[in-house]
């Protein structure tokens, strides 16, 4: 970290900041013609800048290194690799996780496992507790969602993956093997301290508006908490493009491979929400090197109580993991 003070500060008020800021990390002074620098190295990451603006000598406060430190590939070289009951996520292996956007009825989720299964999927998603822009719309089956993901896990062997909306249900979450973290909760701080604190993979997806650091920040407070099986998912972000449901960042993929050593999925149906973009963009997702996929199978899209227009059948499932 690099702070940046007025040239004329006196010599107590530099004192008193050093004397501060010594207490996280080392300090290196120099000064120059027209301003005085204050180096810091070590671990800087419980600094907060803004609380060294509060300074009025301070102008300037520039991080050089990044505030994440647990989810941070330069002390974490290997990928992390994610185990569910064999299943592996991250380092190399690509798994699809698919299944309709919600849990409808027992022969619904069951027959669309089978099928995705059938064409290669290994984890099976569906939403029971569903976040809905209307209060009126379909909001999930709620608990009764998740016994039939159950029924639907039992019959294939596959894995379930489904979204956590509030800590008051997780006594139903015993027998699902990743907890989703949705967008919209990505940085429901309280929620991501206790999950943290669980012994299951989290996929935590990137928020409707949130930058890349604050994703990264989010899955440290995972991390930072004890549970540092976090998969993360970008699924799309807010932009001025309307075209489209929202914006696929699938640079985001690459770039944070550098950054960070938690597997990355793309989730080419929520960052559409159109169907026939789908196929396409899952090519492209694994071209940049995610380390796989969630996708919305719907045996009816049209008849879907959620998330229709973004929802493949099963059949151009199949096609879409032949082409993968
Ligand atoms: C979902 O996966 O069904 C979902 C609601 O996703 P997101 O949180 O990305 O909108
Ligand atoms: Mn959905």
């Amino acid at each position: 970290m690099i702070i940046v003070c007025n040239k004329n500060a006196s010599t107590k008020s530099v004192d008193e900041l050093v004397k501060r800021l010594e207490e996280v990390a080392q300090t290196h002074i120099s000064k120059g013609e027209n301003s005085i620098v204050i180096g810091l190295v070590g671990d800087t990451s419980k600094l907060d800048p803004e609380d060294i603006k509060a300074y009025p000598i301070v102008e300037k406060v520039q991080r050089v290194s990044e505030p994440f430190k647990l989810a941070n590939r330069k002390f974490h070289e290997a990928d992390t690799v994610i185990d569910i009951g064999g299943v592996k996520i991250g380092g190399g292996d690509f798994a699809v996780m698919a299944g309709p956007c919600s849990v409808e009825t027992e022969e619904q989720i069951v027959y669309t496992a089978k099928m995705v299964k059938q064409s290669g999927a290994k984890i099976l998603r569906g939403g029971a507790f569903k976040p809905r822009t209307s209060p009126y719309a379909f909001r999930g089956l709620k608990a009764e969602g998740i016994r039939l993901l159950e029924i639907a896990k039992k019959e294939t062997g596959l894995p379930i993956v489904t979204e956590l909306m509030s800590l008051d249900h997780l006594e139903y979450f015993e027998n699902v093997d990743i907890i989703q973290i949705g967008a919209r909760n990505m940085q429901n701080f309280e929620m991501l301290s206790e999950i943290g604190q669980i012994n299951k993979p989290i996929l935590l997806k990137r928020g409707l508006a949130n930058t890349i650091e604050e994703w990264l920040m989010s899955a440290e407070y995972i991390m930072a908490n004890g549970n540092e099986n976090v998969i993360l998912c970008e699924r799309g972000i807010r932009t001025f493009e309307t075209a489209l449901r929202n914006t696929y960042d699938l640079a985001c993929v690459p770039y944070m491979k550098a950054l960070t050593h938690l597997p990355i999925i793309g989730d080419p149906s929520h960052a559409t929400g159109k169907a026939r973009l789908v196929r396409p963009l899952a090519r492209a997702t694994k071209a940049v090197g995610a380390d796989g996929l969630m996708i919305e199978v719907h045996p009816n899209p049209a008849k879907a109580l959620c998330d229709g227009a973004q929802s493949v059948t099963p059949e151009e499932f199949e096609l879409i993991m032949q082409e993968l």
